[in-house]
C-alpha cells in the first residue's frame, strides 16, 4: 500500500514516484535534508511546503524571520538521528545534512554522529506550542489558522521525540537502493520494508536480479 500514500517525488533521472516516509518528522526530511534537494531557500518556501505534509494543513501558514533557520537546523538534527537509527551512519556515500548556519558544532558531539546538540534542537522546537486542532460544524477535523512556522516545527519536533524515544526507532530504515538515501519508518507488519518505493528502487532491484 505504500505507493498509495505519501509524497510525489521526482528522482534525479526525472522518474516520478510516490514515497511514504511513514511519519511526519521523516517526511520533513523531504524538504531537502541533503544537497542538491534543498527546497527551503526562503521563508515563503516553508509556508508553501508545510501544507504538503501529512499534517493536513489546508489554510494559510505564516512564517517569521527566524523560522527558516530553525527549520533547517531541526531538519539537520532529525537527519543525523534518523541516519543513526537506521544504522547508516557508517555507510559510504551517505550525505551530510544541509545546515544553516553552517556547522559550528564540532564540540560536544560523539564520534558516531548522534549528538546532545541534536537532542537539544528537538527539545527547543518541541517546547513551542503546536498547531491547535479544531472541529468544524460537519465534525471535520482541521487546524486553527493561520498555522505559524513555529507551530509547524513544534509538531515535527514532537513527532521526532515520539519516534526516537520509543520502540519505533528500531523501524527507521534507509532505502537499500544504490545511491538512494531516502529514510522512512517501516510501518509494515513484518517490518521487512527495504525500499523507498516498489516502483522505484524495488523495481530496479528486480531488474538487476533478473539480469544477473
Ligand atoms: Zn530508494
Amino acid at each position: 500500500m505504500e505507493d498509495a500514500s505519501g509524497m510525489l517525488l521526482t528522482g534525479g533521472d526525472g522518474q516520478r514516484f510516490r514515497f511514504d516516509a511513514g511519519t511526519l518528522c521523516l517526511e520533513f526530511l523531504l524538504s531537502g535534508a541533503v544537497e542538491p534537494w534543498e527546497l527551503l531557500r526562503e521563508p515563503a518556501d516553508l509556508a508553501a511546503w508545510a501544507p504538503l505534509t501529512r499534517l493536513g494543513i489546508e489554510g494559510p501558514v505564516t512564517v517569521g524571520p527566524g523560522d527558516l533557520t530553525a527549520a533547517r537546523r531541526l531538519r539537520a538534527a532529525i537527519w543525523r538521528l534518523a541516519v543513526r537509527s537506521a544504522g547508516a551512519e557508517g555507510v559510504p556515500g551517505v550525505p551530510a545534512p544541509i545546515e544553516d548556519p553552517p556547522a559550528d558544532r564540532a564540540l560536544g558531539r560523539d564520534a558516531a554522529g548522534g549528538t546532545e546538540d541534536d537532542l537539544r534542537v528537538l527539545n527547543a522546537a518541541a517546547s513551542a506550542p503546536p498547531p491547535v486542532p479544531v472541529i468544524g460544524a460537519g465534525r471535520e477535523r482541521g487546524w486553527a489558522y493561520p498555522v505559524t512556522g513555529s507551530q509547524f516545527l513544534s509538531a515535527v519536533a514532537r513527532d521526532a521525540i515520539d519516534l526516537f524515544s520509543g520502540p519505533r526507532a528500531g523501524r527507521v530504515r534507509m532505502c537499500a537502493g544504490v545511491n538512494c538515501h531516502l529514510i522512512f519508518l517501516d510501518t509494515s507488519r513484518p517490518g521487512a520494508r527495504r525500499w523507498c518505493s516498489m516502483s522505484r528502487c524495488g523495481n530496479r532491484q528486480k531488474l538487476r536480479t533478473r539480469r544477473s
